[in-house]
């Protein structure tokens, strides 16, 4: 089952539940921020980031990259941090000697800080986040158009002339526009800060209640109050909870929320069934 969740011009489509799978589809442009254990909604994803090898995000890859193939798709692009290349290299080679056939995808290895284009006036970066295995976040990145002031009250087949005169008519301002964490302890606040001001941050919160409070720091995973310690940091315009342990339902949650994070709640929204 996934759920969507719509905000203006951008969708997001997805599954997440602690320890049984997680991935998401951003449109535009249509990527997948992880692939959980596979999904028919992924594969129309040209563009893949992993954040981590743990299954429950990963080990979907080579279902997805299969069906891909038996679509005739050309070329899947998929990324993930640099120390995971080569076990997910193994994995797909696994599935491609079992189903007798080769996928068409290239995989990358990121370090914070790389970007990677993904459309017009869209990019994702990878920045770290603080989690049991080799793992990053992406930011989407949308490129912001606005004219010059001078230019503003110019005719089109001015703006056109001045363009081809090669005069940078526009400033671009780089919007976070979403932003990914996976699998993260608390260590993230302070490895990427600039996360509380993206406009939509998509958050896991695996653990609720004071009984599991110890256990988000043993595994590196964020426990409600890690969030509602730092409830006025969050400038978002928009914060997606998912990543929630089946051990928690749906009214629980949205009730542990409203209680615990006061004054943000109105831009909470839970990615869970
Ligand atoms: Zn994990």
């Amino acid at each position: 089952m996934s759920v969507s969740l719509q905000f203006e011009n951008l969708r997001i489509e997805g599954s997440s539940r602690a320890g049984d799978a997680s991935w998401f589809r951003i449109h535009p442009p249509g990527l997948a921020f992880d692939v959980g254990r596979g999904s028919l909604a992924l594969a129309g994803a040209d563009d893949v980031f992993l954040t981590h090898g743990h299954l429950d995000h990963a080990l979907g890859l080579p279902f997805v990259l299969s069906l891909k193939e038996m679509q005739g798709v050309e070329s899947t692009r998929v990324f993930c941090p640099a120390d995971t290349v080569e076990g997910l290299r193994r994995l797909v080679e696994a599935a491609e000697s079992l189903e007798r056939v080769s996928y068409h995808y290239e995989l990358q290895g990121l370090e914070p800080g790389d970007q990677v284009s993904v459309g017009r006036d869209l990019s994702v970066e990878a920045f770290a986040t603080d989690h049991v295995v080799p793992s990053l976040g992406y930011h989407l990145v949308r490129d912001r158009r606005q004219l010059k002031e001078p230019f503003r009250n110019r005719s089109a087949s001015e703006l056109a002339e001045l363009r081809s005169n090669g005069t940078e008519i526009e400033d671009v301002n780089q919007e976070l526009w979403v932003t990914y964490c996976g699998d993260t302890g608390t260590g993230v606040f302070e490895l990427e800060p600039r996360l509380f001001d993206s406009t939509v941050l998509l958050l896991e919160c695996t653990f609720f209640g004071e009984a599991s409070r110890s256990r988000g720091r043993r595994f590196k995973h964020l426990h409600l109050s890690d969030l509602a310690d730092r409830v006025r940091g969050f400038r978002n315009r928009d914060l997606v909870l998912h990543h929630a342990s089946w051990r928690f339902d749906k009214t629980q949650i949205r009730s542990a929320v409203e209680q615990e994070l006061r004054g943000l709640e109105p831009r909470v929204h839970l990615l869970m069934d």
